[in-house]
Order: C-alpha cells, then sequence, then structure tokens
C-alpha cells in the first residue's frame, strides 16, 4: 500500500522519548540557577527563544522541573521527532488520514501520583506568570481533552488556563474553537463538562491538538489522530474522578469539569502576535484531581514567543501544500515564514515547465488564500529560489519583481482578529508573483559554479594564514 507517510513507520512520540532524542543531539540544555516562576522563567526564555529548549531544575518553591522552549525551533522539532521538517510534515498528512483508535490501558505512568484532597494547582504546579502586564498565572502547555456529549467524539485542542483558586482555573474559549461548540452543548444540556488537562504529552497529540477547524474536521476523534501521527495508537487510562480518557503517558494531568452555569474574568494576556488580548468571561474549570508521575517535568509556552507559533507551522504547512498540489501541478514547496509568524505570510515554490503554465502562479495564490483564512501574504517564486532563505526570497523580489504588474491585492477578505490592522478582522491580502515569465526564463537564468564537494569541514583555523602576511 502506497499511501502518504507510511514509509515513516511507528514512531515513539512520547515526551520523554523525545525530550532524550533533544539531549543526544545537543538541543536541550539545563538552566540551574535558582529561578522564579513568577516572571523570571519566560523572560529567560523569551530571551534564550529559538535556541536549545530549556530545562529548569532550580525553580523556587517547587521540587519539579520546568521545560520551556521544546518546540521552538526547526532544529528542535527535528531532533525531537527525529525526523526532517518534510518527514514531520508528511506524519501531519499521515495523522489526517489514517486515524488509528487508541488504547485503553490499566495502569498508566501519568497516575503513578493522586492528589484529591487539599489541592491547590499553584502550589502544586510551577505555573508562569509571563509578562508585567499579565494579571496572574497562566497554565499555557495544557491540551484539554474532552468527549462531545452528543457525538461521543473525543477533542483535543490547547486552551490557556488562568489560575483563579487553589482548584479553579478559567478556560479561554476562542470563537470558532471546536472545544467552544463542544461546551456550549454540554451547557445547552445544562450539564459539566469532563475535561483532562495533559501538560507534557506526546508529542502526537500536541500537534494533532494544534491543528484547528480548517483543517481538521470536527468528525475526527483527535485521540485517534494522534495516533495516526505516531504510527500506533495512544495509549489512555480512565480518569480517576472524570469520565474522561485520559492519555496515559503525560507528566501531569489536571482532572475536573467545566461548570455551566457561571463566569469568570480571564485576561489580559500576552498574545503570540505581541500585544496584549483583552480581559473576557470564560468559563470556569472546577479541578476534581491532580495525576502525575512519580517525578513529574512541567511543561511551560511562552504566550508570545515562538513555540507557540512554530507547533502551528508543519501543520498549516503540510495542509496548505495539500490544498495547493491539487489545485495545481506547478507548486512545488512552501514555507510559512518566522517573521509571519509561521501563519500569516507563505512563500511558494512553483515549477513552470511549459507556457501552458504561465498564470497558474496566479491561480495558486489564489487557492492558497481560499485554503487559509490568516493568510495576508503570498510570494510565489521560481523553484530556483531557497524558499527556506530569507535573502533568496528577498533576491527573488530584487530582481523578477515588476511592481507595477505583479503585486496582487484581494481587498476586504477575511483574516485574523487579533491583526490591529485588520478592521475587525477584514483585511485586503497581498500576492506578489516574483517568478520568471517562462518565456522569458533564458534571459533569467542564474549563473552557476562548478559542482564540488567541499564545506567547512575541509577548513581550518586561521592561524595558518598567519605567515603569509609577515
Ligand atoms: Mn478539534
Amino acid at each position: 500500500m502506497n499511501r502518504p507517510g507510511s514509509n515513516l513507520g511507528v514512531l515513539d512520540t512520547r515526551f520523554r522519548a523525545a525530550l532524550r532524542r533533544l539531549i543526544e543531539a545537543a538541543r536541550l540544555r539545563t538552566y540551574a540557577p535558582e529561578v522564579d516562576v513568577d516572571l523570571e522563567i519566560a523572560a529567560i526564555m523569551k530571551r534564550l527563544d529559538g535556541g536549545p529548549a530549556l530545562m529548569f531544575t532550580g525553580v523556587r518553591g517547587f521540587a519539579l522541573p520546568v521545560v520551556g522552549n521544546l518546540l521552538c525551533c526547526r532544529e528542535n522539532c527535528e531532533a525531537a521527532f527525529g525526523l526532517d521538517y518534510r518527514g514531520i510534515r508528511e506524519l501531519v498528512t499521515r495523522a489526517l488520514g489514517n486515524p488509528l483508535p487508541p488504547e485503553l490501558v490499566r495502569e498508566a505512568p501519568v497516575q503513578e501520583c493522586v492528589e484529591t484532597q487539599d489541592i491547590d494547582l499553584g502550589r502544586l504546579l510551577p505555573v508562569l506568570r509571563h509578562t508585567p502586564e499579565d494579571p496572574g498565572r497562566f497554565i499555557t502547555a495544557g491540551i484539554v481533552v474532552v468527549r462531545d456529549p452528543a457525538t461521543g467524539i473525543h477533542n483535543a485542542s490547547y486552551h490557556r488556563l488562568q489560575l483563579i483558586g487553589a482548584r479553579r482555573t478559567a478556560v479561554r474559549l476562542d470563537y470558532g474553537r471546536h472545544l467552544r461548540g463542544i461546551f456550549e452543548r454540554a451547557r445547552a444540556r445544562g450539564e459539566p463538562l469532563p475535561v483532562a488537562v495533559c501538560i507534557g504529552a506526546d508529542l502526537a497529540l500536541q500537534y494533532t491538538a494544534a491543528t484547528m477547524g480548517s483543517q481538521m474536521p470536527e468528525s475526527a476523534d483527535e485521540l485517534a489522530v494522534a495516533g495516526g501521527l505516531a504510527g500506533r495508537p495512544l495509549k489512555v487510562v480512565r480518569g480517576v474522578s472524570q469520565d474522561i480518557l485520559v492519555p496515559a503517558e503525560s507528566e501531569i494531568v489536571i482532572e475536573g469539569r467545566m461548570l455551566p452555569n457561571e463566569t469568570v474574568l480571564e485576561g489580559p494576556f500576552g498574545e503570540f502576535i505581541g500585544i496584549l488580548s483583552a480581559a473576557e468571561q470564560a468559563p470556569p474549570l472546577e479541578v476534581t484531581a491532580v495525576t502525575h508521575r512519580r517525578a513529574p517535568i512541567y511543561h511551560a509556552i511562552n504566550g508570545y514567543g515562538r513555540e507557540t507559533v512554530m507547533l502551528r507551522k508543519y501543520v498549516l504547512e503540510a495542509s496548505l501544500l495539500k490544498v495547493l498540489q491539487a489545485a495545481s501541478p506547478i507548486v512545488t514547496d512552501a514555507e510559512m515564514t518566522a517573521g509571519g509568524l509561521h501563519r500569516f505570510h507563505a512563500v511558494v515554490a512553483v515549477r513552470k515547465a511549459s507556457t501552458q503554465h504561465e498564470g497558474l502562479q496566479r491561480n495558486v495564490m489564489a487557492a492558497a488564500f481560499g485554503a487559509l483564512k490568516d493568510l495576508d501574504l503570498v510570494i510565489v517564486v521560481d523553484d530556483d529560489i531557497d524558499i527556506r532563505d530569507p535573502a533568496d526570497v528577498e533576491y527573488a523580489l530584487a530582481t523578477r519583481l515588476e511592481a507595477s504588474r505583479d503585486l496582487i491585492v484581494i481587498p476586504g477578505a477575511r483574516s485574523h482578529e487579533m491583526v490591529k490592522a485588520t478592521r475587525d478582522g477584514v483585511r485586503g491580502k497581498l500576492g506578489i508573483d516574483a517568478t520568471v515569465p517562462f518565456a522569458e526564463r533564458d534571459r533569467y537564468r542564474r549563473l552557476s559554479f562548478q559542482p564540488t564537494s567541499a564545506d567547512w569541514n575541509d577548513t581550518a583555523s586561521g592561524d595558518a594564514a598567519l605567515r603569509w602576511l609577515d
């Protein structure tokens, strides 16, 4: 059988297996000095953002370490999965097409320790306060797992949880998120919604939880999608205090229920676009148990940090490529760029092979805007441009773009509500055609040099050059 990703086999995507691979690849560093959960850890994560993952081992007042900047860059993602970025994108494609139902087990590492009495979340877990403008401490790497009371389908998604009491948090529910719809259905029945919040989760579950409505139909059971991503079923165990399936190998699980009849003030919070979000009413989560491994590791994500946006990069690229390659034969690759927060800007590479292909690069722009609502800028280049090198993409703009002819603006389209340049989420979209007209390709041909296998390993220190300077 030759289906997408089937050559990837079974992957060990468990949290600790990923940490081990990061350590082996020198992509995890420990930070031993004493640090505080109030502002200090988040500040260090921000300062060292985009580099190796960090494990803070000296968290003041807590025995457990905090892991930050985990999947914050391509090098960390590749080390954590043990695959290059192409393989990671293939995993996402495989997950969407080949779900594997979870496997129910009786004993789970995450239930080695069970706390149900005298729970005080703020004392139990090193939950961070991230920026001085945040009103309190937020759990940010918690994956909320619920079962839709109407359909029985499981949903898994990231939601930030603000601590508002010893055993209470607020649950941020953005519009369009599946959890919001599921909670509304439970509320319409007057029922609380059982939830399991997983911290330190299997990477397959992390990537599944990072998919959004446009990539993942609500009918997909996301515990099964996570199994499809890893190529083996996700192990789950029954909750100790709620009728809910809990991913068995998580570091920490908070069990509880979202209450149907009250709301609490949530936020403001430093958001992924670097701007404070507004405080809003949100449903409360009442905690009924905290279960964890004997020596658990706490995972934290900076709201305004690279891990937040990197979590969606390969998911978005995989779904964008799926749409573009189905729509047009000329698309060879796509990159959601760092400056565009891996969400708002894409560079698409195309290969025009005949005069019949001329113009398709502009159809591709239209397809891209249709595929991802938040995409506001699409640059199309020929496939001799390295779309992962911003300087080479700019070279295409500098030498192949004719601005009076090659800029396409779609006014009044739907974008992301948090982008301040929109009007309530409505904004013009920009397409830039930086491809060479097919008929003129000879005139634009780039110079090439003789092929060579030499690289930096063939060179030595400059000291040997000193004798030529005497
Ligand atoms: Mn969902």
